[in-house]
Protein backbone atom coordinates (compact mmCIF):
# COMPACT_ATOMS: atom_id res chain seq x y z
CA UNK A 1 0.00 0.00 0.00
CA UNK A 2 1.29 2.95 -0.41
CA UNK A 3 1.70 6.11 2.09
CA UNK A 4 -0.57 8.04 0.69
CA UNK A 5 -3.49 5.23 0.92
CA UNK A 6 -2.07 4.49 4.50
CA UNK A 7 -2.77 7.94 5.23
CA UNK A 8 -5.92 8.13 4.20
CA UNK A 9 -6.90 4.90 5.43
CA UNK A 10 -5.56 5.50 8.70
CA UNK A 11 -8.30 8.97 8.48
CA UNK A 12 -11.14 6.86 7.56
CA UNK A 13 -10.52 4.48 10.53
CA UNK A 14 -10.03 7.70 12.83
CA UNK A 15 -6.97 5.84 14.09
CA UNK A 16 -5.67 7.30 17.34
CA UNK A 17 -3.06 9.99 17.49
CA UNK A 18 -0.16 8.22 17.95
CA UNK A 19 -0.80 5.93 15.20
CA UNK A 20 -1.39 9.11 12.90
CA UNK A 21 1.98 10.23 14.38
CA UNK A 22 3.83 6.75 13.44
CA UNK A 23 2.72 6.60 9.90
CA UNK A 24 5.73 7.19 7.23
CA UNK A 25 5.48 10.40 5.01
CA UNK A 26 5.61 10.09 0.96
CA UNK A 27 8.04 11.78 -0.92
CA UNK A 28 6.08 13.19 -2.91
CA UNK A 29 2.22 14.05 -3.41
CA UNK A 30 -0.30 14.92 -5.75
CA UNK A 31 -1.84 18.48 -6.06
CA UNK A 32 -3.28 20.93 -8.24
CA UNK A 33 -0.37 22.94 -9.94
CA UNK A 34 0.59 25.95 -12.42
CA UNK A 35 3.71 25.50 -14.13
CA UNK A 36 5.87 28.50 -14.42
CA UNK A 37 7.25 27.75 -18.12
CA UNK A 38 3.39 27.85 -18.99
CA UNK A 39 2.91 31.30 -17.59
CA UNK A 40 3.31 33.08 -20.49
CA UNK A 41 0.63 30.54 -22.76
CA UNK A 42 -2.18 32.95 -22.71
CA UNK A 43 -0.16 36.29 -23.97
CA UNK A 44 -2.76 38.61 -26.33
CA UNK A 45 -5.97 36.20 -25.07
CA UNK A 46 -8.83 38.18 -23.60
CA UNK A 47 -9.30 36.93 -19.63
CA UNK A 48 -12.67 34.81 -20.30
CA UNK A 49 -10.46 33.19 -22.65
CA UNK A 50 -7.71 32.12 -20.39
CA UNK A 51 -8.79 28.57 -20.06
CA UNK A 52 -7.79 27.21 -16.62
CA UNK A 53 -8.32 23.91 -17.89
CA UNK A 54 -4.89 24.61 -19.82
CA UNK A 55 -3.30 25.77 -17.20
CA UNK A 56 -3.90 23.35 -13.96
CA UNK A 57 -2.40 19.85 -13.57
CA UNK A 58 -3.06 17.55 -11.47
CA UNK A 59 0.46 16.03 -10.62
CA UNK A 60 3.12 14.71 -8.23
CA UNK A 61 4.96 17.43 -6.84
CA UNK A 62 7.76 16.85 -4.26
CA UNK A 63 7.10 17.54 -0.66
CA UNK A 64 9.99 19.82 0.86
CA UNK A 65 11.46 19.61 4.59
CA UNK A 66 9.16 21.10 7.68
CA UNK A 67 10.09 24.25 9.39
CA UNK A 68 10.24 24.34 12.62
CA UNK A 69 6.73 26.46 12.83
CA UNK A 70 5.33 24.19 10.32
CA UNK A 71 2.76 21.46 9.93
CA UNK A 72 1.99 18.97 7.00
CA UNK A 73 -1.53 18.34 7.38
CA UNK A 74 -3.44 15.26 5.11
CA UNK A 75 -6.24 17.04 3.41
CA UNK A 76 -9.29 15.84 3.35
CA UNK A 77 -10.54 18.40 0.82
CA UNK A 78 -10.19 21.63 -0.23
CA UNK A 79 -12.09 24.71 -1.94
CA UNK A 80 -12.07 26.73 -4.80
CA UNK A 81 -11.26 30.42 -4.32
CA UNK A 82 -11.07 33.14 -6.85
CA UNK A 83 -7.61 33.42 -6.16
CA UNK A 84 -7.56 29.51 -7.90
CA UNK A 85 -8.82 31.37 -10.87
CA UNK A 86 -6.17 34.52 -11.44
CA UNK A 87 -3.24 31.84 -10.28
CA UNK A 88 -4.48 30.10 -13.42
CA UNK A 89 -4.95 32.78 -15.92
CA UNK A 90 -2.08 34.55 -14.33
CA UNK A 91 -3.81 37.36 -14.10
CA UNK A 92 -2.81 40.10 -13.27
CA UNK A 93 0.32 38.51 -12.41
CA UNK A 94 1.85 35.05 -12.85
CA UNK A 95 2.22 34.61 -9.10
CA UNK A 96 5.50 33.13 -9.71
CA UNK A 97 6.62 36.28 -8.41
CA UNK A 98 5.37 35.79 -5.28
CA UNK A 99 6.95 32.75 -4.89
CA UNK A 100 10.63 34.35 -5.94
CA UNK A 101 10.12 37.18 -3.82
CA UNK A 102 9.34 34.60 -0.70
CA UNK A 103 12.08 32.64 -2.18
CA UNK A 104 14.67 35.38 -1.43
CA UNK A 105 13.88 36.31 2.15
CA UNK A 106 15.13 32.98 4.15
CA UNK A 107 16.44 29.76 3.54
CA UNK A 108 13.01 28.18 4.54
CA UNK A 109 10.99 30.83 2.11
CA UNK A 110 13.58 29.53 -0.69
CA UNK A 111 11.74 26.02 -0.69
CA UNK A 112 8.49 28.09 -2.34
CA UNK A 113 10.24 28.77 -4.83
CA UNK A 114 9.85 26.26 -7.69
CA UNK A 115 8.87 25.97 -10.94
CA UNK A 116 5.58 24.48 -9.95
CA UNK A 117 3.06 26.48 -7.82
CA UNK A 118 0.55 24.17 -5.68
CA UNK A 119 -2.70 26.67 -5.60
CA UNK A 120 -5.05 26.68 -2.73
CA UNK A 121 -6.15 28.51 0.40
CA UNK A 122 -8.29 26.67 1.90
CA UNK A 123 -8.06 22.98 3.70
CA UNK A 124 -9.82 20.69 6.12
CA UNK A 125 -7.94 17.69 7.11
CA UNK A 126 -5.58 16.09 10.02
CA UNK A 127 -2.00 16.90 11.28
CA UNK A 128 0.54 14.51 10.01
CA UNK A 129 3.57 16.02 11.78
CA UNK A 130 4.37 19.27 13.50
CA UNK A 131 7.48 21.07 13.50
CA UNK A 132 9.91 21.32 16.49
CA UNK A 133 8.76 24.60 17.65
CA UNK A 134 4.97 23.42 17.40
CA UNK A 135 3.32 23.67 20.75
CA UNK A 136 -0.37 23.97 20.21
CA UNK A 137 -1.17 20.94 17.42
CA UNK A 138 -0.02 17.61 17.29
CA UNK A 139 -0.32 14.91 14.92
CA UNK A 140 -3.94 13.75 14.97
CA UNK A 141 -5.75 17.09 15.30
CA UNK A 142 -8.73 17.96 13.01
CA UNK A 143 -8.03 21.12 11.53
CA UNK A 144 -9.10 23.57 9.02
CA UNK A 145 -6.90 26.21 7.57
CA UNK A 146 -7.16 29.99 7.43
CA UNK A 147 -4.76 31.17 4.52
CA UNK A 148 -2.79 34.11 6.52
CA UNK A 149 0.52 33.81 6.12
CA UNK A 150 2.82 36.21 8.67
CA UNK A 151 6.03 35.58 10.07
CA UNK A 152 5.65 36.10 13.49
CA UNK A 153 8.82 36.91 14.54
CA UNK A 154 9.03 40.19 12.49
CA UNK A 155 7.56 43.25 14.39
CA UNK A 156 5.18 44.24 12.00
CA UNK A 157 2.99 41.42 12.50
CA UNK A 158 2.51 42.24 16.21
CA UNK A 159 -1.31 43.89 16.68
CA UNK A 160 -2.77 43.40 13.04
CA UNK A 161 -0.52 40.79 11.81
CA UNK A 162 -3.03 41.89 7.94
CA UNK A 163 -0.58 45.07 8.00
CA UNK A 164 2.66 42.61 8.66
CA UNK A 165 5.14 43.28 5.82
CA UNK A 166 5.89 40.21 4.86
CA UNK A 167 1.94 38.94 4.54
CA UNK A 168 1.22 36.83 2.44
CA UNK A 169 -1.77 34.80 1.02
CA UNK A 170 -1.01 30.72 1.54
CA UNK A 171 -1.66 29.00 -1.72
CA UNK A 172 -1.73 31.95 -3.43
CA UNK A 173 1.44 34.01 -2.97
CA UNK A 174 2.86 30.87 -1.14
CA UNK A 175 3.70 27.55 -2.41
CA UNK A 176 2.06 23.96 -1.30
CA UNK A 177 -1.33 25.13 -0.91
CA UNK A 178 -4.31 23.25 -0.01
CA UNK A 179 -6.03 22.10 -3.38
CA UNK A 180 -3.43 19.01 -2.70
CA UNK A 181 -3.34 15.64 -1.17
CA UNK A 182 -0.80 17.23 1.57
CA UNK A 183 0.20 20.67 2.36
CA UNK A 184 2.22 22.96 4.30
CA UNK A 185 1.05 25.19 6.72
CA UNK A 186 2.33 27.42 9.77
CA UNK A 187 1.09 26.17 12.91
CA UNK A 188 -0.40 29.65 13.14
CA UNK A 189 -2.76 29.16 10.52
CA UNK A 190 -4.64 25.82 11.96
CA UNK A 191 -8.02 26.28 13.41
CA UNK A 192 -10.16 23.44 14.66
CA UNK A 193 -12.76 21.25 12.17
CA UNK A 194 -15.86 22.22 12.95
CA UNK A 195 -17.26 18.71 14.16
CA UNK A 196 -20.71 18.94 12.62
CA UNK A 197 -19.41 19.54 9.00
CA UNK A 198 -18.41 16.96 6.50
CA UNK A 199 -14.47 17.71 5.25
CA UNK A 200 -15.77 19.25 2.12
CA UNK A 201 -18.38 21.30 4.01
CA UNK A 202 -15.67 22.66 6.83
CA UNK A 203 -13.16 23.13 4.05
CA UNK A 204 -15.28 25.66 2.18
CA UNK A 205 -14.95 28.36 4.71
CA UNK A 206 -11.45 29.51 5.87
CA UNK A 207 -11.01 32.16 2.82
CA UNK A 208 -14.25 33.56 2.09
CA UNK A 209 -15.74 33.49 5.80
CA UNK A 210 -12.82 35.45 7.44
CA UNK A 211 -12.73 38.05 4.78
CA UNK A 212 -16.32 38.47 5.01
CA UNK A 213 -16.21 38.33 8.77
CA UNK A 214 -13.13 41.21 8.98
CA UNK A 215 -15.28 43.93 6.82
CA UNK A 216 -18.58 43.43 8.42
CA UNK A 217 -17.67 42.53 11.93
CA UNK A 218 -14.61 43.22 12.62
CA UNK A 219 -13.06 47.18 13.83
CA UNK A 220 -10.81 46.20 11.04
CA UNK A 221 -13.54 46.62 8.60
CA UNK A 222 -16.45 47.84 9.13
CA UNK A 223 -17.89 47.27 12.52
CA UNK A 224 -21.10 47.31 11.37
CA UNK A 225 -23.72 48.25 14.16
CA UNK A 226 -26.96 46.73 14.87
CA UNK A 227 -29.60 48.61 12.26
CA UNK A 228 -27.50 49.47 9.60
CA UNK A 229 -28.46 48.38 6.10
CA UNK A 230 -25.75 46.88 4.11
CA UNK A 231 -25.77 47.00 0.18
CA UNK A 232 -23.80 43.42 -0.84
CA UNK A 233 -22.59 43.07 -4.24
CA UNK A 234 -22.51 39.29 -5.56
CA UNK A 235 -24.59 38.59 -2.61
CA UNK A 236 -25.05 34.38 -3.37
CA UNK A 237 -21.16 34.32 -4.09
CA UNK A 238 -18.13 33.23 -2.34
CA UNK A 239 -17.68 36.46 0.14
CA UNK A 240 -21.56 37.43 -0.08
CA UNK A 241 -23.17 35.04 1.22
CA UNK A 242 -21.03 34.81 4.67
CA UNK A 243 -21.36 38.88 4.51
CA UNK A 244 -25.35 38.25 4.21
CA UNK A 245 -25.17 36.26 7.41
CA UNK A 246 -22.70 38.53 9.24
CA UNK A 247 -25.13 41.08 8.59
CA UNK A 248 -28.42 39.48 9.36
CA UNK A 249 -26.53 37.77 12.37
CA UNK A 250 -25.31 41.46 13.64
CA UNK A 251 -28.93 43.16 13.23
CA UNK A 252 -28.47 44.45 9.84
CA UNK A 253 -30.60 44.47 7.09
CA UNK A 254 -28.60 43.15 4.19
CA UNK A 255 -29.81 44.75 0.16
CA UNK A 256 -28.35 41.56 -1.61
CA UNK A 257 -27.77 42.33 -5.41
CA UNK A 258 -27.67 39.03 -7.71
CA UNK A 259 -27.87 38.18 -11.55
CA UNK A 260 -30.77 35.85 -11.69
CA UNK A 261 -34.20 34.73 -10.49
CA UNK A 262 -32.69 31.69 -9.11
CA UNK A 263 -29.83 33.51 -6.70
CA UNK A 264 -32.79 36.27 -5.66
CA UNK A 265 -34.74 33.00 -4.48
CA UNK A 266 -31.38 31.38 -2.78
CA UNK A 267 -31.13 34.39 -1.19
CA UNK A 268 -34.59 34.76 0.15
CA UNK A 269 -34.27 31.57 1.76
CA UNK A 270 -31.15 32.50 3.61
CA UNK A 271 -33.51 35.43 5.26
CA UNK A 272 -32.27 38.11 2.71
CA UNK A 273 -35.85 40.02 2.24
CA UNK A 274 -34.13 42.59 0.18
CA UNK A 275 -32.95 41.50 -3.03
CA UNK A 276 -32.29 43.18 -6.32
CA UNK A 277 -31.43 40.99 -9.52
CA UNK A 278 -29.19 43.30 -11.23
CA UNK A 279 -29.89 41.34 -14.60
CA UNK A 280 -33.35 42.16 -14.65
CA UNK A 281 -33.10 45.56 -13.38
CA UNK A 282 -30.93 46.32 -16.48
CA UNK A 283 -28.20 48.46 -15.11
CA UNK A 284 -25.77 50.14 -17.27
CA UNK A 285 -23.34 52.47 -15.50
CA UNK A 286 -20.78 52.22 -17.82
CA UNK A 287 -22.48 53.89 -21.15
CA UNK A 288 -18.89 52.66 -22.92
CA UNK A 289 -15.79 51.76 -22.09
CA UNK A 290 -15.21 55.18 -20.54
CA UNK A 291 -17.91 56.39 -19.56
CA UNK A 292 -20.05 56.03 -16.87
CA UNK A 293 -24.00 57.21 -16.49
CA UNK A 294 -24.96 58.84 -13.51
CA UNK A 295 -28.81 58.11 -13.98
CA UNK A 296 -28.29 54.71 -14.05
CA UNK A 297 -26.26 54.80 -10.19
CA UNK A 298 -29.48 57.21 -9.40
CA UNK A 299 -31.97 54.39 -10.72
CA UNK A 300 -30.00 52.05 -8.09
CA UNK A 301 -29.82 54.30 -5.00
CA UNK A 302 -33.76 54.92 -5.93
CA UNK A 303 -34.23 50.80 -6.02
CA UNK A 304 -32.64 50.63 -2.53
CA UNK A 305 -34.67 53.23 -0.77
CA UNK A 306 -38.16 51.81 -2.52
CA UNK A 307 -36.49 48.38 -0.60
CA UNK A 308 -35.58 50.03 2.41
CA UNK A 309 -36.77 53.82 2.64
CA UNK A 310 -33.50 54.94 2.88
CA UNK A 311 -29.95 54.79 2.01
CA UNK A 312 -27.48 51.92 2.80
CA UNK A 313 -24.69 52.51 5.65
CA UNK A 314 -22.11 50.36 4.15
CA UNK A 315 -21.33 48.89 0.71
CA UNK A 316 -19.70 45.81 0.77
CA UNK A 317 -17.68 46.24 -2.81
CA UNK A 318 -15.62 44.16 -4.21
CA UNK A 319 -16.77 44.10 -8.21
CA UNK A 320 -14.41 47.09 -8.75
CA UNK A 321 -14.19 48.90 -12.25
CA UNK A 322 -18.04 48.07 -12.85
CA UNK A 323 -19.93 49.04 -9.54
CA UNK A 324 -17.53 51.27 -7.87
CA UNK A 325 -18.76 54.42 -9.24
CA UNK A 326 -22.63 53.40 -8.43
CA UNK A 327 -21.29 52.06 -4.98
CA UNK A 328 -20.00 55.42 -4.22
CA UNK A 329 -23.22 57.08 -4.93
CA UNK A 330 -25.55 55.19 -3.58
CA UNK A 331 -23.59 54.82 0.33
CA UNK A 332 -25.45 57.24 2.68
CA UNK A 333 -23.70 60.69 3.27
CA UNK A 334 -21.15 59.66 5.84
CA UNK A 335 -21.45 56.17 4.82
CA UNK A 336 -18.97 53.69 4.51
CA UNK A 337 -17.39 51.85 1.47
CA UNK A 338 -15.59 48.55 2.02
CA UNK A 339 -13.95 47.21 -0.94
CA UNK A 340 -11.61 43.95 -0.94
CA UNK A 341 -11.21 43.11 -4.63
CA UNK A 342 -11.57 43.97 -8.07
CA UNK A 343 -12.85 41.55 -10.37
CA UNK A 344 -14.09 43.54 -13.06
CA UNK A 345 -11.20 45.73 -12.85
CA UNK A 346 -8.60 47.45 -10.86
CA UNK A 347 -8.69 50.70 -12.65
CA UNK A 348 -11.19 52.48 -10.61
CA UNK A 349 -12.93 56.01 -11.68
CA UNK A 350 -15.92 57.15 -9.09
CA UNK A 351 -17.09 60.51 -9.03
CA UNK A 352 -14.48 61.83 -5.97
CA UNK A 353 -17.68 65.04 -5.51
CA UNK A 354 -20.40 62.46 -3.93
CA UNK A 355 -17.23 60.90 -1.34
CA UNK A 356 -15.95 64.28 -0.05
CA UNK A 357 -19.13 66.59 -0.18
CA UNK A 358 -21.26 63.84 1.45
CA UNK A 359 -18.32 63.08 4.19
CA UNK A 360 -18.26 59.03 2.86
CA UNK A 361 -15.37 57.05 3.49
CA UNK A 362 -13.61 54.43 0.75
CA UNK A 363 -11.67 52.15 2.95
CA UNK A 364 -9.52 48.90 1.58
CA UNK A 365 -9.59 45.56 3.46
CA UNK A 366 -8.07 42.15 2.60
CA UNK A 367 -8.10 38.70 4.31
CA UNK A 368 -8.26 38.37 8.22
CA UNK A 369 -5.84 38.37 10.68
CA UNK A 370 -5.68 34.71 13.08
CA UNK A 371 -7.72 36.46 15.77
CA UNK A 372 -10.53 37.58 13.18
CA UNK A 373 -10.35 33.82 11.47
CA UNK A 374 -10.29 32.23 14.42
CA UNK A 375 -13.14 33.89 15.89
CA UNK A 376 -15.40 33.15 12.20
CA UNK A 377 -14.12 30.00 12.26
CA UNK A 378 -15.23 29.14 16.01
CA UNK A 379 -18.67 30.87 14.45
CA UNK A 380 -19.16 27.73 11.87
CA UNK A 381 -18.13 25.83 15.05
CA UNK A 382 -21.06 26.56 17.19
CA UNK A 383 -23.83 26.55 13.91
CA UNK A 384 -23.74 29.98 13.95
CA UNK A 385 -22.30 30.35 10.53
CA UNK A 386 -23.24 28.08 7.87
CA UNK A 387 -21.00 27.07 4.74
CA UNK A 388 -21.98 27.56 1.55
CA UNK A 389 -21.34 24.51 0.06
CA UNK A 390 -23.38 24.38 -3.52
CA UNK A 391 -21.05 21.57 -5.41
CA UNK A 392 -17.80 19.39 -5.16
CA UNK A 393 -15.42 18.79 -7.94
CA UNK A 394 -12.63 15.69 -6.90
CA UNK A 395 -8.81 16.78 -7.34
CA UNK A 396 -8.57 15.82 -10.42
CA UNK A 397 -11.56 18.49 -11.69
CA UNK A 398 -10.55 21.50 -9.68
CA UNK A 399 -10.03 23.15 -13.46
CA UNK A 400 -13.68 22.68 -13.63
CA UNK A 401 -14.48 24.03 -10.71
CA UNK A 402 -12.04 26.62 -10.97
CA UNK A 403 -13.59 27.63 -15.01
CA UNK A 404 -17.06 27.74 -12.96
CA UNK A 405 -15.92 29.95 -10.51
CA UNK A 406 -13.65 32.56 -13.11
CA UNK A 407 -17.29 32.31 -15.35
CA UNK A 408 -19.96 33.39 -12.47
CA UNK A 409 -21.75 29.88 -13.35
CA UNK A 410 -21.56 28.96 -9.32
CA UNK A 411 -23.24 30.16 -5.92
CA UNK A 412 -21.47 29.88 -2.68
CA UNK A 413 -18.49 27.58 -2.78
CA UNK A 414 -16.98 24.83 -5.12
CA UNK A 415 -15.56 21.93 -2.80
CA UNK A 416 -13.00 20.09 -4.09
CA UNK A 417 -12.21 16.38 -2.59
CA UNK A 418 -8.45 15.95 -1.94
CA UNK A 419 -7.87 12.82 0.14
CA UNK A 420 -11.61 11.89 0.74
CA UNK A 421 -12.53 9.30 -1.26
CA UNK A 422 -16.04 10.27 -1.33
CA UNK A 423 -18.94 13.44 0.15
CA UNK A 424 -20.59 13.02 3.68
CA UNK A 425 -17.53 12.39 5.61
CA UNK A 426 -15.60 13.66 8.64
CA UNK A 427 -18.67 14.59 11.10
CA UNK A 428 -18.12 13.98 14.61
CA UNK A 429 -21.31 15.62 16.06
CA UNK A 430 -24.42 14.48 14.39
CA UNK A 431 -26.61 16.74 16.51
CA UNK A 432 -25.31 19.81 16.07
CA UNK A 433 -25.76 18.65 12.27
CA UNK A 434 -28.94 18.09 12.81
CA UNK A 435 -30.38 20.96 14.54
CA UNK A 436 -28.43 22.90 11.36
CA UNK A 437 -29.07 20.56 8.83
CA UNK A 438 -31.59 22.90 6.48
CA UNK A 439 -28.84 25.97 6.57
CA UNK A 440 -25.58 23.47 6.36
CA UNK A 441 -26.98 22.16 3.07
CA UNK A 442 -29.05 25.13 1.84
CA UNK A 443 -26.84 25.98 -1.20
CA UNK A 444 -26.30 22.56 -2.15
CA UNK A 445 -30.22 21.39 -2.35
CA UNK A 446 -30.53 24.32 -4.70
CA UNK A 447 -27.91 23.51 -6.67
CA UNK A 448 -29.30 19.90 -7.65
CA UNK A 449 -32.50 20.92 -8.00
CA UNK A 450 -31.73 23.65 -10.82
CA UNK A 451 -29.88 20.82 -12.84
P1 LIG B 1 -17.59 34.66 -6.65
O1 LIG B 1 -17.35 34.51 -8.11
O2 LIG B 1 -17.97 33.46 -5.85
O3 LIG B 1 -18.76 35.73 -6.41
C1 LIG B 1 -18.66 37.02 -6.92
C2 LIG B 1 -20.04 37.53 -7.30
O4 LIG B 1 -19.91 38.91 -7.69
C3 LIG B 1 -20.61 36.82 -8.50
O5 LIG B 1 -21.36 35.72 -8.08
C4 LIG B 1 -21.48 37.88 -9.15
O6 LIG B 1 -22.80 37.77 -8.60
C5 LIG B 1 -20.89 39.20 -8.66
N1 LIG B 1 -20.25 39.90 -9.77
C6 LIG B 1 -19.26 39.44 -10.58
N2 LIG B 1 -18.95 40.37 -11.50
C7 LIG B 1 -19.78 41.42 -11.27
C8 LIG B 1 -19.96 42.67 -11.90
N3 LIG B 1 -19.23 43.03 -12.96
N4 LIG B 1 -20.90 43.50 -11.40
C9 LIG B 1 -21.66 43.15 -10.34
N5 LIG B 1 -21.52 41.97 -9.71
C10 LIG B 1 -20.60 41.12 -10.18
O7 LIG B 1 -16.30 35.34 -6.06
P2 LIG B 1 -15.92 35.61 -4.53
O8 LIG B 1 -17.11 36.16 -3.84
O9 LIG B 1 -15.26 34.45 -3.94
O10 LIG B 1 -14.83 36.75 -4.70
C11 LIG B 1 -15.18 38.01 -5.22
C12 LIG B 1 -13.93 38.84 -5.41
O11 LIG B 1 -13.33 39.07 -4.15
C13 LIG B 1 -12.85 38.16 -6.27
O12 LIG B 1 -12.23 39.14 -7.07
C14 LIG B 1 -11.86 37.64 -5.25
O13 LIG B 1 -10.56 37.50 -5.77
C15 LIG B 1 -11.96 38.70 -4.18
N6 LIG B 1 -11.61 38.25 -2.84
C16 LIG B 1 -10.74 39.01 -2.12
C17 LIG B 1 -10.39 38.63 -0.85
C18 LIG B 1 -9.43 39.43 -0.07
O14 LIG B 1 -9.05 39.02 1.01
N7 LIG B 1 -8.98 40.58 -0.54
C19 LIG B 1 -10.92 37.41 -0.25
C20 LIG B 1 -11.90 36.72 -1.07
C21 LIG B 1 -12.21 37.13 -2.32
P3 LIG B 1 -24.12 38.10 -9.48
O15 LIG B 1 -23.76 37.79 -10.92
O16 LIG B 1 -25.15 37.15 -8.94
O17 LIG B 1 -24.44 39.53 -9.24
Amino acid sequence: MSEIDAIRNAILEDAPAEAIGALALPEAARGAIVKSDEQEMFTGLASDDKDPHRSVHVEEFPLPELAPDEAFVAVMASAINFNTVWSSIFEPLPTFGFLKRLGKESVWGARHDRPFHVLGSDAAGVVLRVGSAVRNWKPGDKVTVQCNHVDDQDPSAHDDSMLATNQRIWGFETNYGGLAEIAVVKANQLMPKAAHLTWEEAACNGLCNSTSYRMIVSRNGSGMAQGQSVLVWGASGGIGAYACQYVLNGGGTPVGVVSSPKRAALLHEMGVEHVIDRKEEGYRFWSDETTQDQKEWLRLGKKIREHIGRDVDIVFEHPGRSTMGASVFVAKRGGLIITCAATSGFMIEYDNRYLWMNLKTLKGCHFANYREAWEANRLVCEGRIHPTLSKVYSLDHTADAAHAVQHNLSEGKLGVLCLSPEEGLGVTDPALRERHIDQITLFRRFEDSSR
